[in-house]
């Protein structure tokens, strides 16, 4: 197992509570770009292996993260793929994914602010996948073999712009600048006892808001990685934003204020924080 992070633009893995830089740990300083290692994301497992008997260069700083995959070619977005949300968005089953994209311009770290664009922007609290081994046409039964890692997201919805449009168009509403906090780290899929049951809860304000299981999915993360591969190839760093479940502000008219803090959780992943701020 492994858990990726992006100290200043470096990659690190994480070991008790420490961070070691990829690069030095390894003598490869092709393995500093973050990319380069969830792309090599099959030799990681070896090198944390060799972490318990090397000085770290420090303590996590959860605050000086960056986003864990920090320049993805493609960012998926899934809409209503847990049962509980589709039944509060009062919206039919999808017969298959719902699917846009959040631009990758969108991702910060785990403790960035989020810059409010409006009156009407609302949380969603997400199990994110990144593609490690890409590919075309990927069967359901070897998805999980080209996942990376699991990390948590939220897919900042300003709920105004997603939805005007007639049909609406949800990629802007959810591409706006700091709208993609990911991490605090990419976990690799063998530390989860279930990938496909992992726990996920956001409070904003301290309010519990969302708390779900991802064995709600509608579309499973497997079905996910088949299905989008039959339409693009997928690159390693592809992230996929899996979808939220209910507890979302929309349906009953509490959306982000200045100042409000976001705190975002899953199990084996950790912790985002992420303070509102008002835009321009
Ligand atoms: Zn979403």
């Amino acid at each position: 197992m492994f858990r990726l992070l992006n100290v200043a633009g470096r990659a690190a893995l994480e070991h008790d509570g420490h961070w070691h830089d990829l690069a030095a740990a390894t003598g490869d300083a092709t393995l500093a770009d973050p990319m380069a290692a969830v792309a090599r994301h099959a030799e990681l497992h070896a090198v944390q292996a060799t972490l318990a008997g090397r000085p770290p260069e420090g303590a996590v700083d959860p605050a000086a993260l960056g986003p864990c995959v920090p320049k993805p070619e493609k960012v998926f977005g899934i809409g209503l793929n847990y049962r509980s949300h589709a039944g509060e968005s009062n919206m039919e089953l999808p017969p298959a994914p719902l699917t846009f994209t959040k631009f990758p311009s969108c991702l910060v770290g785990p403790q960035a602010d989020i810059v409010l664009s409006g009156a009407a922007v609302d949380w969603e609290v997400e199990i994110v996948v990144a593609i490690g081994t890409g590919g075309r046409h990927i069967p359901q039964a070897e998805a999980w073999n080209h996942v990376a890692g699991i990390t948590l997201g939220q897919d900042v919805s300003d709920r105004v712009v997603q939805l005007t449009g007639k049909p609406p168009q949800f990629s802007l509403g959810k591409s706006f600048d700091t709208y993609g906090p990911i991490g605090p780290a990419l976990v690799s899929v063998d530390a989860f006892a279930d990938p496909d049951d992992i726990e996920l809860w956001c409070d904003v304000a301290g309010e519990r808001m969302q708390h779900a299981r991802t064995s709600d999915l509608i579309f499973p993360v497997a079905e996910l990685v088949s299905y989008l591969s039959g339409i693009c190839t997928l690159t390693p760093g592809d992230l996929i934003f899996t979808g939220t479940p209910d507890g979302v502000g929309g349906p009953r008219g509490r959306f982000l204020k200045d100042g409000e803090l976001v705190e975002s959780w899953a199990e084996g992943i950790g912790t985002l924080r992420n303070r509102c701020v008002a835009g321009r």
